[in-house]
This record gives C-alpha cells, structure tokens and sequence, in this order.
C-alpha cells in the first residue's frame, strides 16, 4: 500500500476548501458550478457532474485531459467542462477556472444577455490581474444562453483571442465563470466580481 495516497493533494484541498466557501456564501446552491485547476502534469482536476459543492469530498474530483479524455475511470464531468478545456488551451496563463451561479451574476446576466456588463467607478477593478480596466472601467461579456455548449465554447475562444485581457463572462440566466494564473488568483477573481455584481445591483435598484 502506498502511503503517500493517505495524504490529500494540495490541490484537493484547495477545490474542496473553495467549493466550501462559495457555497456558504450562497453563490453555487445545490450541485451547480464547476471548480477545476491546471495540473502540473497538463490534465485539469475539475469537480465531476452532479457533486454538491459545499460538502466536495476527494472522490468529486476527477481528472480530465485537454482533449476531453477522462482520465479517472467511472467518474463523468459536467456538459460545461468543455468551457474550463477551452479555456486552458486559449492560455498557458490560466491556471484555475472557477464556474459560480449566484442570484447576482444571474440577476445581472438576464439584464445585459447578448451584450456586456460594463463595470466602472470601482477602484477594486485595479485588483484584477491581466486586466486592463481602461480609465477604470472593465467590460464582461454577457453570453446568451445555449444548450450548444461546443458553440458557447467557440465564441468564448474567439473573444478571448482578440481580447486576452478578458478576466471573466456570464451567461444568460445561467452563471458565471472567471479564472486566474491559480486557484488563489481565480478565487479572489470570483470574490472580487461577486462583490461587484452586489453594487451593481445596489446602485440600480430593481428592475422597474
Ligand atoms: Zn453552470
């Protein structure tokens, strides 16, 4: 028996402790989202399909590779795993993607489909690595729901390959999904967009 498998991974850890905190902040309710982080060895670790993100155990993990081959035997990923792959093989800086569903990315998300939310004023935007928030301001996309996800994919890899600086999208109705060089960096992504959301919101008021 090989000891050294009694011994969680760093990056087990890591997932299980985010899924954690974003569920108790109420911003991946049930089993939705999707957590994944790059390997060192190129496959993504990603939570499987249909794992309750507050309560993640070892075995809600899996491996996948950038191909789309699963590489842990008996374990199925989510239809949308095929974004975070995308979004690996766009760039070698992206390290983790972190796949959220709060009532405000949603909320904000069914104002702006098809469009962007703009976000400005907000000096927290300077917080975001690999952006550049012109004049402070930041543009995400606003995708229109699709049950076509390889169609989702393609247009989300098109966007990010004329604007590499782009640190995150939602999609209509749907969620949310930012990612950064590592699990800290794209956890602090999704604290800082959540926080952000909750003042757009603030600012405008409801919907009339
Ligand atoms: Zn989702």
């Amino acid at each position: 028996m090989d000891d050294t498998r009694e011994q969680p991974e760093a990056h087990v850890d890591g997932l299980i402790a985010a899924g954690r905190f974003f569920s108790q902040q109420g911003w991946m309710p049930a089993t939705t989202g999707d957590l994944s982080l790059r390997l060192d060895a190129g496959p993504m670790a990603i939570t499987r399909a249909h794992s309750r993100k507050g309560e993640l155990t070892p075995e809600d993990l899996m491996q996948v590779d950038l191909e789309g081959n699963v590489l842990s035997p008996g374990k199925q990923p989510s239809a949308g795993s095929f974004l975070h792959i995308i979004l690996y093989r766009r760039s070698d800086h992206i390290g983790a993607v972190l796949h959220t569903h709060s009532a405000n990315a949603i909320a904000l998300s069914r104002r702006h489909g098809g469009d962007f939310l703009e976000l400005q004023g907000y000096d927290l935007l300077a917080e975001v690595e690999g952006a550049n928030p012109h004049g402070g301001a930041l543009a995400l996309p606003v995708y229109r729901r699709t049950p076509e996800i390889p169609r989702l994919a393609a247009q989300v890899d098109e966007d990010l390959h004329g604007h590499p600086g782009i640190p995150g999208f939602l999609v209509e109705g749907h969620g949310f999904y930012t990612w950064g060089r590592d699990l800290a960096s794209a956890r602090r992504h999704v604290e800082i967009f959540e926080f952000l959301f909750e003042c757009e919101l603030k600012m405008r008021g409801p919907l009339p």
